[in-house]
């Protein structure tokens, strides 16, 4: 028997996820964004759960590359375009949508030599301060990119810095794009997960969820599983130790947990080494015989202890789910001062991955 600890994924929930999202689009078209391994589910992997999406969208050219071998003829996004002029080539032969964020970039668009014109995606910095233009060059951009052989369609995006935060939310940034944008003829992206669904004026052309499609909430004040997502990645493992605890006993490096009398209390592989968050100390929730409890003291790199108090039928080989199915990914991110995305995405490569 290999090691216990295995990452379950769900296809079907991904389906499930993107129907939510779809519907909340209406009648805007829905880019699936899988970069990050498909958010640490595997691209091709995602990519599957996901084909009924309008598009999708990725970080790097060999992403991008790697979904055409598959197959998928879907429009593609690279959500900062290239990286360097050299790719352009395969950006076009691959029939590739680069963002354009930076007007030198869009510069070197213009003087490329390719086979065909690329459609596009032209990023507007709105007020998030990390990519795109400055509203105040969008026309004069816009203008020399028509006039470029090398373009095609352009569509306006920008990004929210706060659409996950109730009651601050878009608008700021969504008057600053409206008045960018007014006048102009072209169809436009902005939404991420918490803005498609927590902002229907968002939704435009193009939406470009991503953690909701993997059942992890966008937001930090609700799960997935209370937004009506499923998850779609379950990390499970067993109980390899069971120790019991006299009154006054530390446990693990640091002794940062001390029994405060006799208890019993398991050992489980997985670590940080597998992904597992080591600033979740003590108190972080997971199941076991499908029972929640918590974690005990310091994570290891390679195993953790959980607290067995009242979980009397906990044995050697006992199922432990570290988080998706009954107990949200949301909930131990928390726990550990960060989000979903960084748990999913950290997931380690030595973990074994099974499919349902
Ligand atoms: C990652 C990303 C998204 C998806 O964001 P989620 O919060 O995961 O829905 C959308 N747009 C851009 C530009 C991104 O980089």
């Amino acid at each position: 028997m290999p090691r216990p600890l295995v990452a379950t994924i769900d296809i079907a929930a991904l389906g499930h996820n993107l129907g939510l999202a779809k519907r909340l689009a209406g009648r805007a078209r829905l880019l699936a964004v899988v970069k990050a391994n498909g958010y640490g589910h595997g691209l091709t992997r995602a990519a599957r759960g996901l084909r009924a999406a309008d598009g999708f969208a990725v970080l790097t050219l060999d992403e991008a590359s790697l979904l055409r071998m598959e197959g998928y003829t879907h429009p593609i996004v690279l959500l900062e375009g290239f990286f360097h002029a050299d790719e352009l080539p395969e950006v076009a032969r691959r029939r590739l949508q680069p963002v354009i964020h930076r007007e030198d970039q869009a510069d070197q668009l213009i003087r490329a030599r390719l086979e065909h014109s690329l459609d596009i995606f032209v990023k507007l910095d709105t007020g998030m301060r990390r990519l795109g233009l400055q509203p105040s060059r969008l026309r004069d951009v816009l203008y020399k990119l028509r006039a470029s052989g090398n373009v095609g369609t352009i569509t306006l995006m920008s990004h929210f810095a706060r659409a996950d935060e109730p009651d601050i939310g878009v608008a700021g940034q969504l008057s600053v794009f409206h008045a960018a944008a007014r006048g102009l003829d072209v169809p436009v992206s902005l939404a991420n997960s918490a803005a498609l669904m927590a902002y229907p004026e968002t939704h435009g052309d193009w939406v470009r969820p991503g953690i909701m499609l993997y059942g992890a909430s966008p937001y930090s004040g609700a799960t997935g599983v209370e937004l009506g997502l499923l998850p779609v990645m379950t990390l499970t493992s067993e109980l390899i130790a069971i120790q019991t605890l006299r009154k006054g006993e530390g446990v693990g490096y640091g002794a940062r947990f001390v029994a405060p009398e006799t208890m019993r209390i398991g050992v489980v592989a997985c670590g940080y080494a597998d992904g597992y968050p080591r600033h979740a100390e003590t108190g972080t929730p997971v199941m076991v015989e499908g029972r929640r409890t918590r974690t005990l003291g310091r994570v290891s790199m390679d195993m953790l202890h959980v607290d067995l108090t009242g979980i009397d039928n906990a044995h050697i080989g006992s199922q432990v789910t570290l988080w998706g199915a009954g107990m949200p990914v949301d909930e131990v991110a928390s726990a550990a001062g960060t989000i979903g995305y960084e748990l999913l995405t950290a997931l380690a490569a030595r973990v074994r991955i099974r499919e349902t």
